[in-house]
């Protein structure tokens, strides 16, 4: 039996931790298991990821016990941990930290610190000489009886701090102690009544005869239904039990999903040749049980999704398990309910737009082994499935498969780790793929596969590009012409805008005046519905005032338009046609999104005006004009992407048009009319965008022909921030000189593009590398040197690894 656990707590440290094991706990504990440990005066949660026999050399002395474990079934399997590894490794992330971002929300469990009054606290206040502050808190501390440290912080703010408090303890006026508080996310159990029969031993009344008859009918009941069926039914169920007629008892309930949608029916297509070719290759790679990893570019409408069915289907009936990750599950109502018809009850969902408790219940299904498939965002690359055959990352190009806070994976990438450890087969599939994968794809390290046709022969949509600089209204008469036929022949449109609000920012012409956030270097949008300016960016906003703060001048106007401004002004110009509007500010409701999907699908609404939400993959047969009002808003953006972005939303946007039997057009309008970008995307030719974009990345050695990794610093003071960035950049290139005088370069370290965000300043340094290896050892190194630089000083240093090739 082993005498030493290692492990690794939920909190941003870098180092793993020993603790003896109880004599208690030495049979029990495994691997995998969460456990309670003391650290640093708390108790904390940690997971065992290594059991020893003897601790490590040197720290003999200092180990502490475990104070309990939490599980009586490990949690994270060997595969999972060692999969979490990987993670911790290659994105410089505390493993504890990976280990409960893949586990669901609500098991982490922490002591709170716990006041309480000594005996001489108690006598101080019972006979008096306190002093006046002292009576006053430690009279609250004694009408609690134990009470937490930060609620008398929060109570008395001005007259107590948390030294203090210590103080008082060191004095022996107070107890302080750590205390576990349970708020563990748990099963939910449902009291059911069940139906036991046999002999009638006495007379029934009529109501105990009418429930008995009513249950039996159904086998089982939920107590709850019966609370609601009959009249105050707890008697007549209690006489009914004692008489072995009835039997009540808990059974364990799935908490009700929020993203529960009607079933409707998809019938099973028949397979295009295309689609059938592809198949037979994945098939084979299933079959293998090898790594068998494809990318998937078929072109929008080309039937990606049957080809996800009909592989899951392949890989349940090998008895494996499947893993499908989307974008944003709450934009795919159409995908899901395919899931749903094909797969039924054997689809678990997980995305953040679950509560705590439904989350933790998707994921125990998973975890027991009671579903085969889970569906969800980029998360849902963590469900715990031990025989997993495939990995789908659909429209694997998003951007929102990276998550930008706390640990900054990608999903699409990890899906390519995980798939290979489980020796699985990997599906991404897009119609405009990323560039690093197509790379890959190129170089032999993915398989390409293509869908060059949309299924029944339906031709992609004619694009046309306006060029604006001779236009002087929001919308080109061409765009205008095309909304009106369709108006007139009862066929829909969609109009695309990629920036919400009303007006883009508010400006004073006398002065140039311009409102900005206190919190984020950028300019406030204004929003018509609640005369409102917003911060996009924070939660900042104030109302829209009616003169200039700086000159008083009442000429204030709105530069650059929304999706807001635009809705109003279709409406103007087509008072007979129903306009819609998608958005972040129209789909805050919940199923508002939904509803409006809904309309688009009977025909009420005629056009439809969006930002990208209205980009993802719904399919809808009458659309058949799409109109890109502006194709420069993301051309702009300060990044390295910012072309290949424009690209995947452009083809993307169009690739909505015509999906029925009517052909459909495109009219994008742009001052940019010659960017490859908007021209390729024109003539659907992702291959051309390729080649030009990689001549543009090579020339400034760029992803994917480097590696690079952002080192971002962000702090309160805009000094301090500035000081630690200039540290950085120095200790970087010390670094440079010493060990890695060749294949490694620092750019910066810089001001971030977007300096202040949400009040913090923020600067980055770019280290770029051909060899990946090497770029994570210099970083690592970089990295723990800056640990003891920035410690205390209120800087946060963040390491985020540029999502390429992983392979
Ligand atoms: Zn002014
Ligand atoms: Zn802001």
């Amino acid at each position: 039996m082993k005498e030493i656990v290692e492990v690794a707590v939920g909190l941003p440290v870098s180092k793993t931790f020993h603790y003896r094991i109880p004599e208690k706990m030495k049979s029990f504990l495994q691997v995998g298991m969460r456990v309670l440990v003391p650290f640093k005066g708390r108790k904390v949660t940690g997971f065992a990821i290594d059991l020893l026999d003897q601790a490590p050399e040197g720290i003999e002395e200092r180990l502490r016990e475990v104070e309990d474990l939490l599980d009586e079934f490990p949690l994270i399997d060997p595969s999972m941990l060692r999969f979490c590894r990987w993670i911790s490794n290659y994105y410089l992330y505390p493993l504890g930290e990976v280990i409960k971002t893949g586990l669901p929300p609500g098991l982490q469990l922490k002591s709170e610190l716990v006041l309480s009054l000594t005996q001489e606290g108690m006598e101080g206040l019972n006979k008096g000489g306190l002093e006046p502050i002292q009576k006053k808190i430690f009279s609250e501390i004694g009408r609690f009886g134990k009470v937490n440290l930060q609620k008398i912080i929060k109570m008395f703010p001005e007259e107590v701090s948390r030294s203090q408090l210590f103080f008082w303890k060191r004095k022996g006026f107070l107890n302080i102690d750590a205390e576990v508080k349970d708020r563990q996310v748990k099963p939910k159990f449902e009291r059911v009544v069940q139906y036991r029969g046999g002999e009638l031993l006495k007379p029934l009344s009529k109501k105990q005869t009418d429930l008995l008859r009513w249950v039996g009918e159904r086998g089982e009941v939920p107590y709850s239904e019966l609370n609601k069926k009959f009249k105050s039914p707890s008697k007549a169920i209690q006489s009914l039990q004692a008489s072995g007629l009835l039997a009540i008892s808990y059974k364990e309930v799935l908490r009700d999903l929020s993203a529960r949608s009607e079933l409707k029916a998809y019938p099973k297509p028949e397979l295009s040749s295309h689609q059938e070719a592809l198949l037979t290759e994945i098939f084979k790679g299933i079959y293998s049980k090898r790594f068998s990893p494809f990318l998937i570019h078929g072109v929008t409408g080309s039937g990606k999704t049957e080809v996800y069915l009909r592989a899951i289907e392949e890989v349940l009936n090998q008895g494996r398990e499947a893993i499908v990750l989307v974008p944003e599950i709450s934009l795919t109502p159409q995908l899901l309910s395919r899931f749903k018809a094909r797969f039924g009850e054997n689809l678990s969902l997980l995305h953040s737009g679950l509560g705590r408790g439904e989350r933790y219940d998707q994921w125990r299904r998973i975890w027991r082994g009671e579903v085969k498939i889970a569906l969800g965002a980029r998360s849902a690359i963590f469900a715990p499935f031990k025989k997993i055959g495939i990995i789908i990352v659909d429209e694997e190009h998003e951007p929102s498969y990276k998550q930008e806070e706390k640990l900054k994976y990608h999903a699409r990438d990890l899906a390519v780790v995980r798939a290979k450890q489980e020796e699985a087969t990997l599906l991404l599939g897009t119609a405009t793929p990323s560039l690093e994968s197509f790379y890959n794809a190129q170089k032999g390290k993915f398989h390409l596969l293509s869908l060059p046709e949309r299924i029944e022969g339906k031709p992609l949509p004619r694009v046309e590009v306006v060029d604006m600089k001779g236009e002087g209204n929001l919308l080109s008469e061409k765009v205008n012409a095309a909304l009106r036929k369709n108006i007139e022949d009862k066929k829909q449109s969609l109009l695309f805008l990629n920036r919400r609000g009303f007006a883009h920012f508010i400006l004073c012409p006398d002065c140039g005046f311009t409102f900005k956030c206190p919190n984020c270097s950028v300019t406030l949008t204004y929003h018509l519905k609640d005369h409102s300016l917003q911060c996009h960016y924070c939660d900042y906003g104030i109302p829209a005032p009616g003169s200039c703060p700086q000159c008083q001048g009442q000429r204030l106007k709105g530069v650059g338009i929304g999706t807001e401004r635009l809705e109003q002004e279709i409406r103007d110009l087509f008072p007979q046609a129903q306009v819609g509007r998608m958005d972040r500010d129209t789909t805050s409701r919940r199923r508002s999104h939904q509803q409006i999907l809904k309309g688009l699908e009977s025909g009420t609404i005629d056009i439809l005006v969006g930002t990208q939400m209205i980009v993802k993959g719904h399919d809808f047969p009458n659309v058949t004009f799409v109109g890109v009002v502006s194709a420069d808003t993301s051309l702009h953006f300060p990044d390295f992407r910012s072309s290949e972005r424009t690209f995947q939303l452009l083809t993307q946007v169009a690739g909505r048009a015509g999906r029925g039997d009517v052909f459909g057009e495109v009219i994008i309008q742009t001052f940019n009319p010659d960017h490859y970008s908007v021209l390729k995307a024109k003539d659907h030719d992702f291959i051309g965008f390729f080649q030009e974009e990689c001549q543009f990345r090579k020339a400034l050695d760029y992803p994917p022909f480097s590696r690079l990794i952002n080192f971002r610093l962000t702090g309160n003071s805009e000094k301090g921030t500035k000081a630690m960035a200039e540290a950085l950049g120095k200790v970087g290139r010390l670094l440079l000189e010493k060990k890695y005088p060749k294949g490694i370069e620092i750019l910066g370290p810089s001001a971030a593009p977007f300096t202040k965000m949400k009040g913090k300043f923020r600067w980055q340094m770019l280290v770029k590398g051909k060899s990946s290896q090497q770029l994570h050892q210099f970083a690592q190194e970089l990295a723990s040197q800056m640990e003891v630089q920035t410690k205390g000083r209120g800087v946060h240093l963040d390491i985020d690894v540029d999502p390429v090739f992983i392979l």
